[in-house]
């Protein structure tokens, strides 16, 4: 009956996360609060791990695409779970190596790494960079000559793929800031230049269409683009890539009516096509990497929080507020994303109500959804939103200084802090006077 389907209603009519009451941990740790399903986020880990065995042999890589929800906990998780970890800044690069993770099996990504960070990588040994751009080519071999390491590397390449899906996370086409386009030339231009370069080791291409995708069509058909991809390079350069790195972007279930595509089902028909198309190309099958972080960690995910006033305007509208909003959640304010929410102390029933929840922060699109139905709703009843485990925790910010939340991880039917709540002095910490 919910999105997710770790949830429950148990005999008190209270809203379970893997087995616990809601309403209980919300009284233990306060609200705001994430809650973070830690038995289903590994047996996410595995399903992708499972599925490159099963469906490949074994010869790729799972890589948790960390900017979905970063902090030390989950890096370890997923580690200990077989994945890699793909990083977008130092930020990331540091939480990961500080949770564990071996560097060499993280990806440096970003369309635009500051030089430190770069040189902060080289000198962490990270397994790959993916290499944006020409400038960013030179960067790099430059910083790696310098700390006299040579540098494996991915480039990242645009496949023209058009992935249906809203157009602020849609990243395969044309004009993208990401990566260097196939059908206008420029992504062999920077194939040459990038086997020219002295202390970088290149080891094959990425590519990431979009975010949120149900279809199964552009992920098979973006494989076949890059290995065609992979068959011209071997041709005009007489160099064999070893490496695919095929992004993310498998979508989840946030509200009824999206239907994602079970996880194995993706990898049985995309290895099908990469055997396929290399068959006919005669080309060797690569190595490949898949980087999901929405699919990972999203349905995990329950916010709590607090309900404060609830206020009806006669004949417009009902405003629920709730005692967080756009610091912990600003994707409604972002793009209008769609969340199911329910009143976790009264989780089983009817949602004969129409309501908009508002957040508590002084800007008018402060909303995490508007005409939703819910449960009867009273000021001091826990809301629960579901499936916020990916881009809620990580696009979090202190606007109007608001505090972040704790995040708690729950496992076996336990709970633990993952992340403090921060503390008014948190707020303070850089202020000087
Ligand atoms: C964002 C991103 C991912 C993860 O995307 P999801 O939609 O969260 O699965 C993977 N790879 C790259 C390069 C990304 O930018």
């Amino acid at each position: 009956m919910f999105v997710s389907k770790n949830l429950g209603v148990n005999e008190k009519n209270h809203l379970t996360i893997g087995g616990v009451d809601a309403v209980e941990l919300a009284e233990q740790y306060g609200t705001p609060l994430y809650v973070m399903d830690e038995d289903l986020i590994r047996e996410n880990c595995r399903l992708y791990r499972d599925s490159v065995q099963e469906f490949y042999g074994g010869h790729g890589r799972v890589l948790y695409a960390s900017k979905a929800f970063c902090c030390k906990a989950i890096c370890k998780v997923v580690s200990e779970e077989g994945l890699g970890v793909d990083v977008v800044s130092a930020g990331e690069l540091h939480t990961a190596l500080s949770a564990g993770v071996p560097a060499e099996h993280i990806c440096f990504h970003g369309n635009n790494k500051p030089a430190d960070e770069i040189e902060f990588g080289i000198l962490s040994g990270v397994g790959r960079f993916v290499v944006d751009n020409p400038d960013e080519l030179a960067l790099l071999d430059s910083l790696a000559g310098k700390a006299g390491r040579r540098v494996k590397i991915l480039l990242r390449i645009t496949p023209g793929t058009d992935a249906h899906t809203h157009d602020f996370i849609k990243t395969g086409q044309i004009d993208s800031k990401f990566g260097m386009a196939i059908e206008n030339g420029l992504a062999m231009e920077f194939t040459k230049a990038a086997y020219r370069m002295k202390n970088l080791d290149v080891c094959g291409i990425h590519c990431h269409i979009g975010s949120q995708i149900f279809e199964l069509e552009p992920f098979t058909y973006t494989a076949r683009v890059m290995l065609s991809f992979m068959a011209d390079v071997r041709r005009e350069c007489g160099e064999t890539m070893s490496e695919l790195n095929l992004g993310g972007g498998f979508g989840i279930k946030y509200v009824e009516g999206d239907q994602p595509v079970a996880y194995h089902r993706y990898l049985e028909q995309v290895a099908k096509e990469i055997d396929a198309v290399c068959a006919e190309l005669d080309f060797p099958r690569p190595f490949i990497y898949l980087e999901p972080g929405r699919s990972i960690v999203g349905s995990a995910g329950v916010t709590l929080y607090t309900v404060g006033s609830v206020k009806e305007i006669p004949g417009i509208r009902t405003y629920v507020s709730v005692d967080g909003g756009m610091t912990d959640n600003p994707r409604y304010a972002l793009y209008q994303a769609k969340y199911e929410v329910l009143v976790a102390n009264r989780a089983g029933d009817d949602a004969d109500w129409r309501v908009t929840v508002a957040g508590r922060c002084c800007e008018s699109g402060d909303l995490i959804g508007e005409n939703l139905p819910i449960q009867q709703v009273n000021s001091g009843d826990y809301l629960a939103v579901l499936a916020t485990g990916a881009y809620n925790y990580s696009m979090s910010s202190n606007y109007n200084r608001v505090q972040k939340p704790a995040v708690v991880f729950l496992k076996g039917g336990k709970s633990r802090v993952a992340v403090r709540r921060e503390s008014l002095d948190d707020i303070l910490k850089n202020d000087l006077i």
